[in-house]
């Protein structure tokens, strides 16, 4: 019959029975120390924890006992490390000494403490907002003078007397009680209207975002659809607007903008205008698709890094491979694309040169792009044109300011 194993030795108390010279028990850092580990800051600062590739997305692995989790993820990983249960992720089924184990604990209590401190933050932040939305309604209620006396008239009437059961009278007109309540509900409208103005101008203010989005059709569809859900709705966290959602509007996006730009391809044949640019470092080339009845719509932005770090260059061939695979997927057969427009540089001119061989209804304008823009450059300097904007942008100037 086989033995149970020995039970694993009890933790040492917090600073491995090191005491300080006034006889307390130091903490975790001075005890790591002593035990010549510093504390934990990160797991990843762990030699037990790596980060590696699994299933071809960052994740990591424990060296402890071989387990390999994906996508990268601070909270977890320490879960892990610390044993903790419940957590999203397995936890570690290695024997850890205890000294090393208490690193992980230390660090585990950090994270949580950490956590519920945000959340204590937060709740005293909405509290704080509450009470500037509440002063800067009766502002605006007093600018506006909505703030009517017969509100505090009314309020005084109703905690005397109370409401009344009597709406109408036997004629059919409203009691007085009636003609007061409707009164007061208007009071109320007007200041839940006042109370959602400051709200709207507090969001656009403190996220600094453009004074025109108020004035966005998508901003108006969010209110108009705000009015419909009941008090249990709960704005999508924000990794559901960066992350699901995001992929959501964009697949949504593409189709919608690929089936109008066909709609009269047959007829009209497809234009394609593509080019690079580095942007924050990133090497990107666009690719727009243009038809008759469709003004130029975005098809593609590529993100050429891993390309260029692989020591690749954005030479002829790659670029004509890239727009090949991006024009296929509108137009498979080859029979609707008639032009490819490039600016004047050597790499896309050899590119355009490419795809007029592999396209073989379609020709290459290279430099097209840049003339096209130079052209309405010079036109633009001309005088007669020059004053004719400078009176435009006078007439916006002074429509909007009076
Ligand atoms: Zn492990």
């Amino acid at each position: 019959m086989e033995e149970a194993p020995p039970p694993l030795p009890p933790l040492p108390p917090i600073g491995g029975g090191v005491t300080t010279l006034d006889g307390s028990t130091p903490g975790p850092s001075v005890a790591m120390a002593a035990a010549g580990m510093p504390a934990l800051r990160r797991i990843w600062d762990d030699h037990y924890c790596k980060k590696c590739m699994v299933d071809g997305v960052d994740g990591w692995e424990c060296l402890r006992c071989g387990m390999k989790h994906k996508p990268v993820h601070h909270t977890r990983a320490c879960a892990h490390f610390a044993k903790m249960p419940n957590e999203g992720v397995k936890v570690c089924t290695a024997e850890i000494p205890n000294v090393e184990f208490r690193r992980y604990l230390d660090l585990w209590q950090q994270i949580k403490s950490k956590k519920g401190g945000s959340i204590k933050t937060k709740l005293s932040i909405s509290e704080t907002k509450e009470y500037h939305l509440d002063t800067a309604v009766e502002q605006l209620m007093e600018t506006k003078k909505k703030r009517t006396k017969i509100s505090t008239e009314l309020q005084e009437y109703y905690d005397v007397v109370g409401s009344s059961k009597s709406t109408y009278l036997p004629s059919g007109q409203p009691a007085i009680d009636t003609a007061f309540e409707n009164m007061k509900q208007q009071d109320l409208n007007q200041m839940n209207q006042a109370r959602m103005d400051v709200s709207i101008a507090t969001f656009f203010h403190e996220n600094n975002l453009s004074d025109s989005a108020a004035e966005s059709p998508a901003f108006a569809m969010m209110i108009k659809n705000a009015r419909l859900v009941g008090s249990d709705y709960k704005c999508p966290p924000r990794k559901a607007i960066g992350g699901s959602l995001l992929d959501l509007n964009y697949k949504n996006c593409q189709e919608r903008n690929k089936k109008t730009l066909l709609a009269e391809a047959d007829t009209f044949g497809l234009s394609w205008l593509s080019d690079g640019a580095t942007i924050s470092r990133m090497p990107l080339i666009n690719i727009l698709g243009l038809c008759a009845n469709h003004p130029p719509t975005c098809v593609k932005i590529h993100d050429c890094t891993g390309h260029m770090t692989e020591g690749n260059k954005k030479d002829a061939s790659y670029i004509a491979g890239l727009m090949e695979d991006v024009v296929l997927q509108y137009d498979p057969d080859k029979s609707r694309t008639t032009l490819f427009w490039f600016d004047g540089a050597s790499n896309v001119q050899k590119a355009g040169r490419i795809l007029e061989a592999k396209f073989p209804r379609a020709y290459s304008l290279h430099g097209g792009e840049h003339v096209v823009s130079l052209f309405f450059s010079d036109v633009s300097k001309l005088l007669p044109i020059k004053a004719s904007i400078s009176l435009i942008f006078l007439t916006i100037y002074v429509t909007t300011h009076i």
